[in-house]
């Protein structure tokens, strides 16, 4: 890619979503930079055809299109070159589309093969779905290095962590700070979390996301997900991340190092900002996207996790600390745990139950390739269910 000469092609995967729409819209306003070249989703058609139809795509996948008739009869009309559909659409959409990075913002595992796709071709990958790194991290990272391509992460806490490291040798890192706003409970007693309402724990003090991080972020197992998501990227180990309560969201984490420098990255809580450096990267694009009135800050704190508040938390470093397939499971067994919260089928205190009992059965194991992690997935999806099952 030359400069200004050609725009970078992108290749949108969960477009529909909270950071697909924004990944659109940074795309959207800097359209003499990104072409969306194609666009994916699981079932949301109505929302891939507007995505489609603006961008004029050249390809777009989704998993099951049961939502609307007339969105499927659009799409076969569309004359769009390359349609893809069924479990494995995302994945055939990744390995066989002309596009110079994929942007992946699905939610959930079902990223991982896609990743996987545009990795084993070359193809850099800005990724917010964490879940990936957290089930096959170095899998992932692996064949990044060995076929020249970059994982370039948007979840803000990590794209704060790559930017403080430019210029860095990854061993003069002492420690990561990795701050969390502490989510919606971090002015409850702990003994009040048992039966919080669905309502109130999508209520995020900072950020408006998808529904599945808003649950993670209210019992921190996000800020978990995202200690093993930094060892995978960074490659430090749990011991050297520490996780620090930063309320005001502005500061979106440090790295300590060697000499004793913090370095930090600050901005607006914004996820179109940590977008746009994982698209431009490695070059910073000139934007008016982003202000950050700096003398509208009075103040920023750092306070500890208070312990044995969130158990989640504590869950997700046992499991990077245990590793192989543990994490992996762990993972799943949290997308089966929200999803029976969020359905009113357990109580906000039994995500963590759910999450111990499967982190107590399950094996170790050594973590060998994707077979093993999607084998993985589905006896953790199990375990948790019956899990679930037992608790009601
Ligand atoms: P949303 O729930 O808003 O969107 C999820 C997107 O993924 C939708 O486009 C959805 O399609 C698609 N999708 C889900 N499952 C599948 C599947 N099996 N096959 C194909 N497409 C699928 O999630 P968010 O945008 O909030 O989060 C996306 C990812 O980014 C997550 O991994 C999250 O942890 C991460 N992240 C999000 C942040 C945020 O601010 N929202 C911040 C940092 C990280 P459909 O609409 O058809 O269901
Ligand atoms: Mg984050």
């Amino acid at each position: 890619l030359s400069g200004l000469s050609r725009r970078k092609r992108l290749l949108v995967q969960g477009a529909t979503g909270s950071i697909g729409q924004s990944v659109l819209d940074v795309a959207r306003r800097h359209g003499d930079r990104f072409q969306v070249v194609g666009v994916a989703a699981r079932s949301n058609l109505t929302g891939l055809v507007a995505a489609a139809r603006e961008f004029t795509v050249q390809s777009l996948a989704f998993e099951t299109g049961s939502d609307s008739e007339g969105a499927r009869r659009e799409i076969e009309g569309s004359g769009i070159p390359h349609v893809f559909s069924g479990l494995n659409a995302l994945e055939e959409q990744a390995a066989n589309t002309d596009y110079d990075l994929l942007v992946n913002a699905v939610s959930g595992g079902a990223g991982l093969e896609p990743t996987a796709a545009a990795l084993r071709r070359g193809i850099s990958v800005a990724l917010a779905n964490k879940e990936t790194l957290v089930a096959a991290g170095p899998i992932v990272m692996k064949m990044a290095i060995d076929h020249g391509a970059e994982v370039l992460p948007i979840d803000s806490e990590h794209s704060a962590i790559y930017q403080c490291l430019l210029g860095e040798k990854l061993d003069s890192i002492r420690k990561i700070w990795l701050t969390t706003s502490g989510g919606p409970f971090r002015d409850f007693e702990t003994a009040e979390l048992e039966g919080v309402s669905v309502e109130r724990a999508l209520m995020h003090p900072t950020w408006k996301m998808g529904q599945k991080i808003t649950i993670d972020s209210a019992t921190l197992f996000n800020k978990g997900l995202e200690v093993i998501e930094a060892n995978r990227l960074f490659g430090i180990p749990a011991e050297r991340i520490e996780v620090v309560i930063h309320r005001q969201s502005v500061v979106h984490s440090m790295v300590e190092f060697v000499d004793g420098s913090i370095k930090a990255q600050l901005s607006v809580p914004d996820m179109r900002l940590p977008i746009l450096f994982a698209l431009s990267y490695p070059e910073r694009l000139k934007s008016d996207l982003i202000q950050t009135g700096i003398e509208h800050i009075r103040s920023l704190t750092f306070d500890p996790v208070p312990s044995g508040k969130f158990p989640c938390l504590d869950i997700a470093f046992q499991a990077l600390e245990r590793g192989g397939t543990v994490p992996a499971a762990l993972s799943a067994a949290d997308e089966v745990a929200v999803d029976a919260f969020l359905n009113h089928r357990i109580r906000f205190g039994n995500i963590a139950k759910v999450l111990q009992s499967v982190l107590d059965a399950w094996p170790d194991e050594p973590l060998d390739d994707i077979i093993t992690v999607r084998r993985a997935d589905v006896a953790a999806r199990r375990l948790a269910t019956e899990a679930i099952t037992s608790l009601n």
